[in-house]
């Protein structure tokens, strides 16, 4: 199509109820944020759960991919109906619950990762360490503690002059010395699986999110609403738009149960 080359101005968002239902039915695995995504004003609620079961039961793999840490993964995973690996650190991480965590990028330097997060944060509002970065291998992150996405662009910005990787999620600001992509991770392991990335659908919520949506990678590009109020930070869109936050993974496991009827 047209919109995969790079000169052509993307397409806005359609909603998902009106994509093919051919597409719909040859989705194998969903690729899926955590947070924003399969959350409900950030906890993960029953519903969602069940739906991650009736995936699974229809044959439809539930991938996890998350800006979380490698350990803070590796939990969540293991306790998802019928999950049986995910991606952490926004693509620089592999988790088998019982079996491996694998790095994909290298080890932080973290005295260089940390200097570069004093000198971009604005003067009376450092960067505070995550609650989580004791359980980070690849990357290291901060509580983003209602930064607005103009701010956090200009620390991007900043960040990258210094050399050093910068993305944040609706929760955490993440720095890395290799370019973390969700997108490619995903792309990885299915591949090393011989699963096409047209049997793949991804969806996510944010500007972590943007290796998911990038032209031609991935069959089903999917965000949830609240993706479009970013739209001037992210660098790619989705195709598809559905409901905010943990609704919006309902209504697209629905819509790939149908597709499968
Ligand atoms: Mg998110």
């Amino acid at each position: 199509m047209s919109h995969t080359q790079n000169s052509q101005p993307q397409l806005s968002p359609i909603p998902l109820q009106q994509a093919p239902r051919a597409e719909l039915a040859a989705v194998r695995v969903v690729a899926s944020d955590i947070d924003g995504t399969m959350t409900r004003d950030g906890r993960l609620v029953g519903e969602v759960l069940d739906a991650i079961g009736r995936l699974v039961e229809a044959g439809i793999e539930v991938l996890p991919v998350s800006g979380r840490p490698a350990g803070e993964v590796l939990g969540l995973a293991r306790y998802m109906p019928g999950v049986r690996r995910a991606i952490a650190e926004n693509g620089l991480v592999r988790v088998v619950p019982g079996a491996e965590v694998t790095p994909l990028g290298q080890s932080p330097d973290r005295a260089r990762l940390l200097d570069v997060a004093a000198a971009i944060a604005p003067t009376g509002r450092p960067l505070r360490l995550a609650e989580d970065a004791f359980c980070r291998l690849c990357d290291v992150a901060f509580e983003r503690d209602g930064r607005d996405d103009a701010s956090l662009a200009a620390m991007r910005e900043a960040a990258e002059q210094l050399g050093i990787h910068l993305l944040w999620s609706s929760v955490h600001v993440h720095l890395s010395l290799d370019p973390p992509d969700k997108g490619v991770a995903v792309r990885g392991l299915c591949s090393a699986d011989g699963i096409a990335a047209e049997h793949v659908l991804t969806i996510g919520d944010a500007p972590n999110d943007v290796g998911f949506w990038v032209p031609g990678r991935f069959g089903v590009p999917v965000g949830c609403a609240q993706v479009m109020q970013q739209r001037a930070v992210l660098t790619e869109v989705p195709r598809y738009l559905v409901a905010e936050e943990g609704d919006g993974w309902l209504e697209m496991a629905a819509l790939l149960l149908a597709a499968r009827t």
